[in-house]
């Protein structure tokens, strides 16, 4: 008995080394709860990666594989590929064309033959101009086709090659798949797959380490973004581009912005049962009746941030600004749409 009881004691013993070794050297993956607020009552922040130095230049560029490069001007970034039948590219971010033209003239003669958009928006592909040509040819959705066509800005010529679902390019023995999840980010936001080199690009759903931007990207359909996201993740890639961010992202990042989205799905349906109207309707000082529907939506975005903050300030970046809006995109979708 008494031997059974140390060898107990010895196995709990090691157990709590083993877990406190663990802890030191790669973090716990249990956080202790942890106060936020400074002297000065400031909200500080959560989780953070600072954006490298990037020098005179600029921008930095990484080779991902044989013909695949990263590039990236800190906040923002997207892929080339180069061949030996020319150079594709993908969203020539505004204001930064000139700097992804020397990037490419670092590791290639190369002329570039295909200009790809992610999707329509200005701060992605507002430099396209730069790079349109005889020799160019652009390939976007049919619905970025359409919205570039309505915009008529100089700065985004509209595509050569709208595709519907998907469209599969070759050009120098590698092939790159282009594929649409359907709407969430806008209309026509698509994804640039290489299945050779398991590489992906899919823009401003999934920045690694980060919960998504201002009011989920300002979707126009946050279960089909959703959706997306889950249809992206059943791709067989290792490493994914965001759009943003001075690094590309993990598989395993993706899933982990993935289960924010589902996590604050859950805390909105949680703050909606949990907050009152009649309470706040108690509380509340003003005869405005649209001004107390505000408060009581608010009310509910509050509780449904504070179910959220234990567990996702610490993890990932943007917390403090965007997560009561994700809060509020939910808390409409199942006040309208569906309520679980
Ligand atoms: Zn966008």
């Amino acid at each position: 008995m008494f031997f059974k009881v140390e060898v107990a004691y010895f196995k709990t013993l090691s157990l709590f080394v083993i877990v406190i070794a663990t802890c030191f050297f790669v973090g716990c993956a249990i956080s202790p709860q942890r106060s936020y607020i400074d002297n000065n009552g400031f909200e500080q922040d959560g989780y953070y990666e600072s954006i490298p130095s990037l020098g005179k230049k600029g921008y930095l560029i990484k080779q991902l594989a044989q013909e695949v490069y990263f590039f990236s001007t800190g906040a923002y970034n997207n892929l080339f590929i180069v061949t030996s039948e020319g150079v594709v590219i993908t969203d020539p971010i505004k204001g930064k064309g000139k700097l992804l033209k020397k990037a490419i003239s670092e590791v290639t003669s190369q002329p570039v033959r295909f200009m790809i958009y992610s999707h329509s928006h200005i701060d992605h592909i507002g430099d396209a101009y730069l790079f349109a040509g005889n020799e160019v040819q652009i390939v976007a959705q049919m619905e970025t086709g359409k919205a570039l066509k309505r915009y008529k800005d100089k700065n985004r010529p509209v595509p050569h090659i709208n595709f519907g679902t998907n469209y599969s390019l070759t050009i120098g023995g590698i092939t790159i798949e282009l594929i649409y999840l359907g709407e969430g980010h806008g209309k026509g936001n698509s994804v640039v797959y290489i299945p050779l080199r398991k590489i992906m690009m899919y823009v401003d759903t999934v920045t690694p380490k980060s919960v998504p931007f201002k009011n989920f990207a300002y979707t126009v359909d946050i279960f089909s973004q959703m959706k997306g996201i889950e249809k992206a993740l059943k791709l067989d890639f290792n490493i994914y581009i965001a759009g943003h961010l001075h690094r590309p992202g993990s598989k395993e990042e993706m899933k982990e912005v993935l289960e924010y989205y589902r996590a604050s799905k859950k805390a909105s349906i949680k703050a909606l049962k949990a907050v009152s109207f009649l309470a706040v309707r108690g509380k509340s000082k003003t005869k405005d009746v649209e001004r107390l529907f505000g408060e009581y939506l608010d009310a509910v975005a509050e509780e449904c941030y504070s179910i959220l903050k234990p567990k996702w300030k610490h993890r990932l970046m943007g917390f403090e600004a965007f997560s009561k809006g994700h809060c509020d995109i939910w808390i409409s979708y199942h006040r309208t749409q569906k309520s679980e």
